[in-house]
């Protein structure tokens, strides 16, 4: 068994014009292919042969030794994860449990909206911004580089990329312009319903 990499959940060009299909193709077709290609010649003929992604991930995450394994298996799992968190006519304010759910928990939408921005914004570098669930709690998480809270055993419920790939055809520089746009057109609050589920 090798790790495969998943189609889009959607057309490359169906989140336009919000994320381009040249991002799509060089994020999905270059990067997170690349992880993949990475992660099984890894892995081939090692122990981790045949072992599940989320196994990988976990017999890794604090192994010097096996830093690079760690960070292509945890590459491939954020962005298929990623690609989730997202759909066309997407984002806007909540519907169902996880409306009622941030309310309870951070106040307001606008406060879970401003500490979610925050947190992709002052990720130095490399990394992912995250809402998790955390002793029946929501949290905004941040990680850096591949880092990524299933590792830690802490249940993601919705992720943005915020490496400079994700956003720079489209934004260059504007990283606070791609997470508004992620919070006003993309979010796919159906799957985080059915994450909190
Ligand atoms: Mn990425």
């Amino acid at each position: 068994m090798t790790i495969t990499l998943p189609d889009l959940p959607y057309d490359k060009a169906a989140l336009e014009p919000h994320i381009s299909s040249r991002t799509m193709d060089f994020h999905h077709g270059k990067h997170h292919n690349a992880y993949v290609t990475n992660l099984n010649k890894l892995i081939a003929e090692t122990d981790l042969a045949g072992k599940t992604l989320e196994d990988i991930i976990k017999a890794t995450v604090n192994d010097a030794d096996k830093t690079g394994i760690f960070n292509n298996a945890a590459q491939v799992w954020n962005h298929t994860f990623y690609w989730q968190s997202m759909k066309p006519n997407g984002g806007g304010v909540p519907s169902g449990d996880i409306a009622e759910k941030i309310i309870a928990d951070f106040g307001s939408h606008d406060n879970f909206i401003s500490e979610f921005k925050t947190a992709g914004l002052t990720q130095f570098g490399s990394g992912w911004a995250w809402l998790v669930l955390k002793n029946n709690k929501l949290e905004i998480m941040k990680t850096t580089n591949a880092d990524t809270p299933i590792a830690h055993g802490i249940m993601p419920l919705l992720t943005v990329d915020v490496w400079e790939h994700a956003y720079y055809l489209d934004y260059q520089n504007g990283r606070g312009n791609y997470l508004d746009s992620f919070f006003n057109n993309l979010i796919n609050w159906d799957f985080v319903n059915s994450n909190l589920a």
